[in-house]
């Protein structure tokens, strides 16, 4: 039977639930060689496991395996906490941003050239067809003026 693996480093405390594809690894945060370790779940059962489980089982190697490893240093899981936490909001901002880039308010209204326009949902086309029973005159149009009332 096959056990889920992991890798871990014992300087620093990092876990990754990573696939041990048989390479060398080394630790993303302190360079230090990853280690290959096996849970004592199946490889389906720790691929399937929820989140918060995992985070568990992840806790209890770092607190009765990694902690007690001549090789650990507080030092090494204090900057790693703090690198974690400067990628995870560097990784936000970018995912912000990236939203806000993908959806620039300059459709203009090619009738009045009015800015004030607003995007047609599905679910008005959807109503639309269901209370008149008849498809939606805003079908193949995008947009709402709100100004002169015309879609486009
Ligand atoms: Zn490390
Ligand atoms: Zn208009």
């Amino acid at each position: 039977m096959d056990f889920g693996k992991f890798l871990m480093c014992k300087h620093c405390g990092f876990i990754s639930d990573g696939p041990a594809d048989g390479k060398c690894h080394k630790c993303h945060f302190c360079g230090y060689p990853l280690e290959e370790c096996e849970t004592q779940y199946t490889q389906e059962e720790w691929i399937n496991m929820e989140f918060d489980e995992r985070s568990r089982v992840k806790e209890s190697i770092a607190e009765n395996v990694i902690k007690n490893a001549p090789e650990f240093s507080e030092d090494a899981m204090l900057h790693r906490q703090i690198q974690s936490e400067k990628e995870m909001a560097e990784f936000i901002d970018q995912a912000v941003n990236r939203i806000k880039n993908a959806q620039p308010n300059q459709v203009k209204c090619p009738y009045c050239g009015s800015g004030s326009v607003q995007k047609i949902s599905l679910v008005k086309r959807v109503l639309w067809s269901g209370i008149f029973g008849i498809a939606s005159p805003t079908i193949g149009k995008e947009w709402h003026c709100n100004q002169c009332n015309s879609d486009f």
